[in-house]
């Protein structure tokens, strides 16, 4: 098997409610599960920033079913690369609502404050979801919206 990490930012479609991100991350939950991928979403109210895990075909597979969801737009990677271990075992799909971190982190990851993901390096990006999948871990950032 050839593991790999993909990350990609998009730009919903329309401003993000609760039964949209409820729709994606329920159905990437039991999807990725059967699958073996793993990763993070991280989303505010216009953008998404994924990312993926898992064998290479099947995250491959993913992404070009990922890229036709009329949900988003403009969708554009940022990182792919060969890994040896996963970094984001511990979710099919762990996730989390940017607009409602205190104390936001993306300062420290971008020049910029807002949350804009496009303008984003691949290594800044996968920084950034390494410190949020560890705010979740320690039960601190806000999922679902
Ligand atoms: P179906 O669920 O049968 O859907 C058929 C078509 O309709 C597809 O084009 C689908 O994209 C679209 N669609 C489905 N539901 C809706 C809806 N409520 N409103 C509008 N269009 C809809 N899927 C995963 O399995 N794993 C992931 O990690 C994952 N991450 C995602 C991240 C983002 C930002 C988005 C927008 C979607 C994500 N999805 C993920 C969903 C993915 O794009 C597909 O919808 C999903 O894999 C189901 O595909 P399907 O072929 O079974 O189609």
């Amino acid at each position: 098997m050839s593991l790999v990490q993909l990350i990609y930012a998009s730009r919903s479609t329309k401003p993000l409610d609760l039964d949209t991100v409820e729709a994606i991350l329920s159905k990437a939950g039991r999807h990725n599960s059967e699958c073996n991928i793993t990763g993070f979403l991280a989303f505010d109210s216009n953008h998404f920033l994924q990312v993926l895990e898992g064998d290479a075909r099947v995250v491959n597979d993913l992404y070009r079913r990922i890229l036709t969801d009329p949900r988003h737009t403009r969708a554009t990677l940022l990182l792919y690369r060969r890994i040896d271990r996963r970094e984001f075992p511990l979710w099919a799909m762990g996730d989390c609502d940017l607009n409602g971190l205190a104390n936001s982190p993306l300062a420290r990851h971008s020049a910029l404050r807002s949350f804009q993901p496009f303008e984003m390096t691949g290594e800044a990006a996968l920084s950034l979801l390494t410190e949020l999948n560890q705010i979740r871990i320690q039960g601190g950032a806000p999922h679902g919206i």
